[in-house]
């Protein structure tokens, strides 16, 4: 869910002083002391990519028995699914060409729809003033009206929470209507806990008359919201980006070692000189790690000093799982994703992978609906045994009208860890912990998402690896925490300003590091 920017320069500043040292730039890579990416998502991958191509030896480990990390698609009996849609979209162009240029014409063209789901009704979005209209009717528009009059004239003094912030500008109503629900399950805590200062930043410049403007002229001269109107995607999903590049990291000579999870960083002084994973252990150059921070500093051998672990244990993450629900119907509905503005279940968002690409399914007669809870890893929904979010799924989309519960063939659950790394009101401080201590570890170069505890959607994931490797080979100083998110493109981005008045305490916090 995000962003672009302006990529930094050679000499911007910020990689550690020595990171690839010495005349003979990538000289000190050798196949025995290959450099050695940690995680084998985007990040992970391109690394391995650009390294192998470059005939470097380079060995990515990841730790589950597939590639692709949150972006994989997975397959159950013949049914392909994302966890969480996964659009290709980005301003960089350098990432653009290495996704052309791994897939060649499997990567296609796919147009994009998605609607919310209101009250029983289905809205367009982004919104359609004529649609809003006839799907409100006369009697919720004089509510929506009236109330947005009396906020108008009485509004509340104080705004500290984004309850207040939104029903002052948009009327209590539509707060309750279109807020409130959506934002409370994407964030697992009551509008009334979410700072006004982060609906001031996410819902920046929108007002009651601007979101009126916008639904009747539409989005004029805005380019970006024009071009999400369609985007790539892999013929057979995202899954199909990142295994082709772990087979061309094999052609080109490097490893990607699968079921091979990293269980200790070994330092000398500030340099890593071992990496165990799998039970083996490797002497690299160099490491590019995608590890979410927690854990890279959890593995460290020694120990990281106290400050930087208690910074470590006081990450938060909110997780997501999806249940795949096989539905015989060919037409569930036609859209790529919906949102769930409904109180009444608890699914967040359905996707309809078939909408995705065609060939998401191996038959035309079946539909494949990824239902998309929010969660923290370890609470009541996490916990739930898989028939039973199987069951809730099922009734839950029949409970919206869009099938039928003995329509349903089969369901599969799938848990996602650390789906999106939390911004909390000491986040940045506890990041900026961790980052001094790497800062003195010349050899070992944090990226991707978690692994930089940021927003970044799979391109900038992917640049924040290529930035790695030209640090590395040729003494570039790209500023990795630098290369991030720009909230614009992305209607569902997430500004760095945090949400949470007072972040709850996750189960997982109370697990070890690593
Ligand atoms: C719901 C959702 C929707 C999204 N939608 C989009 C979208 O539409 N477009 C987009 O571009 N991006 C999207 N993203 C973001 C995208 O998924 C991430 O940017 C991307 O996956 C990050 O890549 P990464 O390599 O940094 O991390 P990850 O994908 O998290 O990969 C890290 C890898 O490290 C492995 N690992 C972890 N610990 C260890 C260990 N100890 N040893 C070895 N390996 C380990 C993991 O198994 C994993 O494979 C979405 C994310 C979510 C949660």
């Amino acid at each position: 869910m995000t962003e672009s920017t302006p990529t930094p320069g050679p000499g911007d500043g910020g990689a550690p002083d020595g990171a690839a040292g010495g005349a003979a730039r990538g000289a000190d890579i050798t196949p025995e002391r290959p450099v050695v990416a940690l995680g084998g998502g985007p990040a992970g991958l391109t690394a391995g990519y650009l390294l192998a191509k470059q005939g470097k030896p380079v060995i990515v480990l990841e730790s589950t028995d597939q590639v692709g990390g949150i972006a994989r698609t997975d397959v159950r009996e013949g049914y392909r699914f994302d966890l969480g849609g996964h659009r290709f979209f980005t301003k960089a162009k350098e990432v653009d060409d290495l996704w052309h240029e791994i897939l060649a014409d499997e990567f296609l063209k796919r147009p994009r729809q998605s609607r919310i789901y209101w009250n029983h009704k289905f809205l367009e979005y982004p919104l359609q003033g004529m649609d809003v209209i006839k799907k409100l009717g006369p009697v919720d528009l004089t509510k929506a009206l009236l109330s947005y009059l009396w906020a108008a004239v009485k509004p509340k003094g104080r705004e500290d929470t984004f309850e207040d912030w939104v029903s002052n500008r948009f009327g209590r109503w539509l707060f309750n209507q279109f807020f409130k629900s959506y934002t409370e399950k994407v964030w697992g805590v009551s509008t009334s806990e979410i700072r006004s200062e982060w609906a001031a930043q996410r819902i920046k410049g929108l007002s009651f008359f601007a979101a009126a403007k916008h639904a009747f002229l539409g989005n004029r001269g805005n380019q970006i919201k024009s071009l999400i109107s369609e985007f790539n995607y892999p013929r057979y999903g995202p899954g199909q980006m990142w295994e082709k590049m772990r087979d061309e990291i094999r052609a080109q000579g490097g490893e990607v070692r699968l079921n091979a999870p990293v269980t200790r960083i070994r330092f000398d002084g500030n340099r890593v000189i071992e990496v165990v994973a799998g039970g083996e252990t490797i002497s690299p150059s160099y490491v590019i790690s995608s590890l979410p921070l927690r854990t890279t500093v959890g593995v460290a051998e020694p120990e990281a000093p106290g400050d930087v672990r208690d910074a470590a244990r006081g990450l938060r993450y909110r997780d997501f799982l999806t249940v795949l629900l096989v539905i015989q119907d060919e037409d569930v509905f036609p859209d790529n994703w919906i949102y769930i503005h409904d109180p009444s279940v608890k699914v967040g968002r359905i996707q309809n992978f078939r909408s995705w690409s065609p060939w998401m399914v191996p038959n035309q007669t079946d539909a494949s609906i990824g239902m998309e809870y929010f969660c923290f890893e370890g609470d009541a929904l996490w916990s739930m045994p898989d028939d039973q979010l199987v069951s809730m799924a099922t009734r839950e989309i029949q409970q919206l009208g869009l099938a039928r519960a003995d329509k349903v063939k089969m369901g599969f659950v799938v848990r996602v860890h650390k789906a999106y790394p939390m911004y909390d009101a000491e986040y940045s401080e506890r990041v900026a912990t961790i980052r001094g201590w790497l800062d003195r570890i010349p050899n070992l170069i944090q990226v991707g998402r978690n692994g930089l505890h940021r927003y970044n959607n799979s391109d900038h994931s992917m640049l924040t690896a290529m930035r790695a490797v030209d640090n590395i080979l040729t003494g570039s100083k790209h500023d990795i925490w630098a290369v991030n998110a720009e909230s614009v493109y992305h209607e569902e981005d997430v500004a760095d300003e945090h949400p949470y008045a007072d972040a709850p305490k996750t189960p997982a916090m109370e697990q070890p590091l690593a």
